[in-house]
């Protein structure tokens, strides 16, 4: 299997942002040999060529996508406890914000929205998803 589809699916298993680092870290230890950085920066290239990851600006990390569902803009709520990521399937805001750019003569090539919070299971005052 190429470097790139095993790198893909280390970060599909995550769930979670992954830094070429932590994905490097993951690699290596999948694949029981070194893997230098430029190695996974070129499978992070190839993968971003195929639209199979978005890169999380305010993590500094990678995201396991969907390519079926590429679109100039995807939304993602990011927990600030455990680093779950969740993309939001909205084709509303998707349209909105391709509609704001398009009012101002902004020619939209691609966008990440991140919001930032607590799942719910890290969000202390959800009672019940802890035990006492
Ligand atoms: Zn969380």
């Amino acid at each position: 299997m190429p470097l790139h589809e095993i790198a893909r699916g280390i970060l599909a298993e995550s769930g979670r942002p992954l830094t070429a680092y932590a994905l490097l870290a993951k690699l290596e230890e999948r694949l029981g040999r070194h893997v230098s950085p430029p190695t996974v920066y070129r499978a992070l290239g190839q993968l971003s060529a195929m639209g199979a990851i978005a890169r999380i600006e305010s993590r500094g990390a990678f995201l396991s996508v969907d390519p079926a569902t590429s679109r100039p803009t995807r939304v993602f709520l990011l927990c600030d406890a455990c680093g779950v990521a969740t993309q939001i399937d909205d084709p509303l805001i998707e349209q909105r914000l391709a509609h704001l750019a398009l009012a101002r003569d902004f020619a939209l090539a691609r966008g990440v929205v991140e919001l930032e919070g607590l799942c719910a299971g890290c969000d202390p005052s959800k009672p019940g998803l802890f035990p006492s």
